[in-house]
């Protein structure tokens, strides 16, 4: 395995930025930027991507590839309970706060 990956990012070779060109006078391009693998982006996304708006690039041309890897067709829904609770405010005041609580099924 090697120890970088080029960005995913499908426009990341025409940005603007210094640290894009290589080439010598004359024949100069903008190039992909390279992604050091390292231990704190080696289980993530960001070991593939260079930067958000690259990683907002390829969402956005490759979504409909993406959506149907695991299509939604209904809602989800988890179950809950909606608690009444009083508290106090920082007066000492009791107020009424309603709380969502969530019902473990496991
Ligand atoms: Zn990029």
């Amino acid at each position: 395995m090697s120890d970088y990956n080029w960005c995913h990012g499908p426009s990341c070779h025409t940005r603007h930025t210094q640290d894009r060109i290589r080439g010598v006078k004359g024949s100069k391009v903008l190039r992909t930027r390279k992604i050091a693998i390292n231990k704190w982006n080696s289980r993530g996304v960001w070991s593939l991507f260079c930067s958000q708006g690259c990683y907002n690039d390829f969402f956005h041309k490759y979504v409909n590839e993406i959506i149907a890897i695991a299509p939604r067709t209904e809602c989800l829904e988890t179950p809950i309970d909606v608690v009444v609770e009083t508290r106090e405010d920082w007066q000492g005041n009791p107020y009424k706060q309603k709380v969502i609580q969530a019902i473990d099924n496991a």
